[in-house]
């Protein structure tokens, strides 16, 4: 039994309520719009802001200045082709991210310099890095981010084992396992033997196809170019537009911030009832009532613990988001009056791979001797050589500034100790790397992602447990009754970023306009950016598996020639070294 009071009720009936107002829910709305001026939407936000992990805010800079940067989301690139297409559409423009000179490299304890995009001082660690993204890149083609088990064989194999005991089997020397584990930990936010290896694979797919996409900042990569005047004002702007063709009271768009949900109840019986919204204002902690035909939900995938589900999710929805982990960040941002480390001919760029380590507890007291009354042993000591990755972080206006994380472990072992000893941490850590200068700047401003309400970590959501993917496309996807799930978690391709973000966005307003108005040839729905076509690619997908591994035919035809390969050669050998003389070699040779 429960007892409810409810302060207000909204008499409408929406033809839509959007759940979140990111990247992914905005863009819903913009879509939806775009192809019936007619619905009606209310979107729900949670925040008092629109763009959920995308902020742009003022920072102090050099000459008395404040200046726009992104302590949220901020590169794109243009293989993104959604969120691309997007900014196109709202008029929205990018420059180039900084990365002309020299980058650095802290690994195993030593700093290197390096000019190419790979950073390997030397030649055996150059080739067992090409061999290294050879090797991961050849199993990216064979997983499908729309059905991560559609090769049964290999997925089950990755689905029991970790992303660092994967890794690992494709490289060898200590130079190259450094730095993909400094690179992944800032991709996924989360220690390498955390994460499930086909998710991390799939993640990687997803970003680019490739390991060098999700990784460099060279055309083309995630970290290629920066967006004018912020990421924030694309959800700013889609939903500006949203609200600019909502002229009638038949197809207005309310947005309503400061509105956190709580309760989405429908009927099972019966599909064509309206789902009914609950919320909490945050700021007068009112109850209020909404009823919709169609819930676009684009929250990130940890927040579905905060909403009550009647009648309650599908059991491989509740038990598949068990299995999951925010990734951690600490994004840093720091000004300065001048490009000191441009003028040093570097890029600004820097990998650490955190083996810089307080080795004991005496260096570690020694380098915090002054404060160290303010440190906080609560948890753990926390790591010496807190900085994951740096990039030079100029602004559109030219405003000096380095940028970089703290990322997955550290991140939680830094967060336990105050802004005053991060700081000096992160500013000796840019010290070591680009010089004393690094000292002498303007403001050090940054934002931990863990503690943002409504969010709760970042860049997404990791599958930590093994054994657990076979059921992905369902549950981050599949509709239940009338709630639709989006939001970048849930998206094909860039999952984790904002062009995931716009994917997912898109994908779901199709999904409504094609639940709602199939049968209305006025309205253009791309039915193959469904879940249902998806579902029915899946279904042909494991047909295809099956045939494979049931086709006899072909593993004879393919140990043959295998066998043939290995016999031939060794005929070549034995006859080409003589080996039948010195060695005594059964007849056939
Ligand atoms: C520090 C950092 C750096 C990043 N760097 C990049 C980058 O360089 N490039 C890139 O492409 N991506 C980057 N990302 C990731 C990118 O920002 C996200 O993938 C993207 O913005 C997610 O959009 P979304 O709409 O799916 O989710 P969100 O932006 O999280 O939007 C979901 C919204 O739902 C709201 N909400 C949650 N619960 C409720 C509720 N109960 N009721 C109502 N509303 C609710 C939230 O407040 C939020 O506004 C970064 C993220 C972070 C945090």
């Amino acid at each position: 039994m429960s007892i409810r009071k409810i302060d207000n009720i909204d008499e409408e009936i929406y033809d839509v309520v959007i759940i979140g107002a990111g990247i992914s829910g905005s863009n819903a709305a913009y879509e939806l719009k775009k192809k019936s001026k007619n619905i009606k939407i209310l979107v729900l936000e949670a925040k008092d802001r629109v763009g959920g992990r995308t902020q742009t805010i003022d920072v102090k800079c050099a000459n008395n200045k404040t200046s726009r940067w992104d302590i949220g989301g901020q590169w794109v690139s243009d293989s993104q082709e959604n969120v691309t297409r997007l900014m196109k559409e709202l008029n929205i423009q990018t420059y180039r991210q900084f990365d002309d000179g020299l980058k650095l490299l802290e690994a195993n304890g030593n700093i290197s310099i390096y000019n190419s995009s790979v950073p390997c001082s030397s030649l055996w660690s150059w080739i067992d890095m090409q061999l290294y993204m050879w090797r991961t890149n050849r199993d990216l083609k064979k997983i499908s981010t729309i059905h991560p088990f559609s090769d049964r064989k290999l997925a089950n194999t990755l689905d029991l084992s970790n992303a660092k005991d994967y890794f690992y089997s494709k490289s060898v020397t200590p130079t190259v396992r450094s730095i993909f584990t400094s690179n992944m930990r800032t991709i996924y936010g989360l220690e390498l033997e955390q994460v499930n290896a086909l998710f991390g694979l799939m993640y990687l797919k997803a970003g680019g196809g490739n390991v060098e996409a999700i990784t460099y900042s060279d055309e083309g990569c995630a970290q290629e170019k920066r967006v004018r005047g912020g990421t924030q004002q694309i959800s700013q702007k889609c939903l500006a537009y949203v609200q600019k063709v909502s002229t009638t009271p038949e197809n207005m768009t309310k947005i309503l911030l400061n509105e956190a949900v709580l309760e989405i109840i429908q009927s099972e019986e019966n599909d064509d009832e309206p789902v009914t919204i609950i919320t909490n204002n945050t700021l007068t902690d009112s109850k209020s009532q909404f009823r919709a035909r169609k819930v676009i939900s684009t929250i990130p995938v940890n927040q579905y613990i905060n909403i009550k589900f009647t009648p309650e999710l599908p059991y491989y929805k509740r038990n598949f988001f068990k299995f999951f982990q925010v990734g951690n960040y600490i994004k840093f941002l720091v000004t300065y009056k001048n490009h000191f480390w441009r003028a040093k001919g570097l890029s600004g760029e820097g990998t650490y791979d955190g083996s810089v380590k307080w080795v004991n507890e005496e260096r570690f007291k020694e380098a915090y001797k002054n404060e160290i009354n303010k440190l906080n042993f609560n948890r753990k000591m926390p790591t010496f050589g807190a900085v994951n990755e740096v990039f030079d972080g100029t602004n559109e206006e030219g405003e000096p500034a380095l940028i970089g994380f703290i990322a997955a472990d550290t991140a939680l072992e830094w967060a336990d100790q105050s802004l005053e000893l991060r700081c000096k941490e992160v500013i000796e850590d840019l010290a070591r790397m680009y010089g004393d200068e690094a000292r002498d700047y303007v403001e050090y401003v940054e934002k931990n992602w863990a503690y943002e309400p409504y969010n709760g970590g970042c860049p997404c959501f990791n599958i930590v447990s093994s054994g657990v993917m076979k059921d992905y496309s369902r549950a981050t996807r599949e509709p239940f009754i009338n709630v639709h799930f989006g939001g970048t978690e849930s998206a094909t391709v860039w999952q984790g970023y904002m062009d995931g973000a716009v994917e997912s966005g898109e994908r779901v307003a199709n999904e409504v306009l094609y639940a709602l108005y199939r049968h209305d040839p006025t309205i253009k729905i791309d039915y193959e950016k469904t879940y249902y076509h998806h579902k029915e690619l899946i279904q042909k997908m494991n047909e295809l598996d099956a045939k494979r591994s049931n086709n006899k035919f072909l593993s004879y035809s393919k140990f043959l020639v295998k066998t043939s390969v290995v016999l031939g050669a060794s005929y070549y050998l034995a006859k080409r070294f003589n080996l039948n003389a010195r060695i005594k070699l059964p007849k056939f040779f």
